[in-house]
């Protein structure tokens, strides 16, 4: 089959190196120019590092991660709060890796080796389906058929908007905004921790990363949606509303304008009844961001990818079986990790005093490994059996 995946994220790569292993014909279009580099981490483990591993991309992921040994939560001057080690939340010693989303989404697109046809700097600008193709004109001008056409778009997907109707239908923001940014030669550093610092209303998380970069990770509770479109407005709203608010925030913003790389949005979660219709289909963050909040969005993304691309190449050509399929598989966890996600609002953003002290509770509980496990190893694991890697032979 001719499949179309819209968006070269973790999604998108992952979707057509499991299409390629069925002897699918996979063509990959990605709006930006060139595949994004920098950008923020994310951390990387659960059952998404299980299809890295089938991916054989787990060596490079490694070589190109960082591994921190301690977070810790600090008071407003400075002062130790709390302290666990992330392995214990993520439930092993060895099995993730905290990644910039940008080299995750290149590895995996390394993994493709070039057997996939990928357009870069276009996207589509309508799709429809007749039932038997979908005819898809791309912004270029370009007009191509396909037997199925995959959006793999993130939160504000574009294939969503054209084949399921306009975001805001699906888009449930959590009254939080996250902003990203990274800087050289910021002091002081830590090194291998993460550094988290909450007040009313926000979290501060600071990274210290090789090459002397340090890495900023921002959450900021703001209930109305928000009117920051651009990087003046974003920026001035992160001001207005951090500064002098304790521990290193007037210090971060004063470095905030020298940010070699600013990421802003609405920390938002998609829901969808359905994953597909008829021969387009959605995965990753387009079908069912979980949010930054559920900590596993790109692994995640991986699985979702990975169960397609397997009910794709069990269903014999019949695509709405295998939609079907993968939408039973994979809905219920991805509602779960909706559901678990939204409940840890309060500690990226703590509302009240009260959620404030909640959050500085938890922090200090997580050092106790029985609590990290019953607690957030609930939330945190991956329930769900990946189909055999043997699924991908091709029909002779
Ligand atoms: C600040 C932050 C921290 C996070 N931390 C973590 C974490 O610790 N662990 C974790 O697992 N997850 C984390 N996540 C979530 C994770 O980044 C996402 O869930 C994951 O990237 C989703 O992958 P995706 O491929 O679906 O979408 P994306 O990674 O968003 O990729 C979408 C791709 O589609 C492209 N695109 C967009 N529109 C179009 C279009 N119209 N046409 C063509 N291409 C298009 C984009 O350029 C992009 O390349 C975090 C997210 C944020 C914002």
């Amino acid at each position: 089959m001719k499949v179309l995946v819209v968006g070269a994220g973790i999604a998108g790569p992952t979707l057509a190196y499991w299409l390629l292993r069925a002897g699918h014909e996979p063509t990959l279009v990605e709006r930006a120019p060139e595949l994004r580099r920098g950008g923020h981490l994310v951390d990387f483990w659960g059952a998404g590092f299980d299809v890295a591993e089938r991916m054989d991309i787990v060596p490079e992921l490694r070589r190109r991660g960082h591994r921190f040994a301690e977070a810790r939560a600090v008071g407003s001057s400075g002062q130790r709060i709390a302290s666990f080690t992330p392995s214990a939340v993520m439930g092993s010693d060895d099995r993730y890796v905290s990644i910039r989303r940008s080299d995750l989404a290149e590895v995996i697109y390394e993994a493709l080796d070039g057997r996939a046809e990928t357009i870069l700097g276009d996207t589509v600008s309508a799709v429809e389906d007749d039932g038997n193709r979908v005819h898809a004109t791309f912004e270029s001008g370009l007009q191509r058929e396909f037997d199925l056409v995959v959006g793999a778009d993130g939160l504000h997907s574009r294939v969503r908007r054209l084949a399921f109707g306009p975001q805001q239908q699906f888009e449930r923001y959590l009254g939080i905004v996250v902003a990203a940014f990274d800087v050289t030669g910021y002091r002081p550093r830590d090194e291998r921790v993460a550094m988290m610092y909450a007040g009313l209303g926000f979290q501060v998380v600071r990274l210290s990363l090789p090459d002397d970069v340090t890495m900023f990770l921002i959450t900021l509770r703001h209930e109305r949606d928000v009117r920051a479109d651009t990087l003046a407005q974003q920026q001035r709203l992160l001001r207005d509303r951090l500064s002098r608010r304790g521990w290193e925030t007037s210090e971060m913003l004063e470095v905030m304008s020298d940010a070699r790389t600013f990421y802003f949005d609405r920390v938002s979660q998609v829901r969808m009844p359905t994953w597909s219709r008829g021969r387009i289909g959605l995965v990753g963050d387009a079908a069912a961001c979980p949010s930054l909040l559920a900590g596993q969005g790109s692994a995640l993304a991986m699985v979702e990818a990975y169960v397609l691309a397997a009910e794709l190449a069990g269903s014999t050509g019949d695509h709405v079986q295998a939609f079907g399929r993968y939408g039973a598989r994979l809905a219920p966890l991805l509602r779960a990790k909706q559901d678990a996600a939204r409940g840890l609002g309060l500690a990226f953003a703590p509302k009240s005093r009260f959620q404030l002290l909640v959050r500085n509770t938890g922090m200090k509980l997580m050092g106790l490994p029985w609590v990290t496990d019953r607690v957030m190893g609930k939330s945190f694991r991956d329930a769900v059996e990946l189909p055999a890697s043997a699924t991908f032979q091709p029909s002779p």
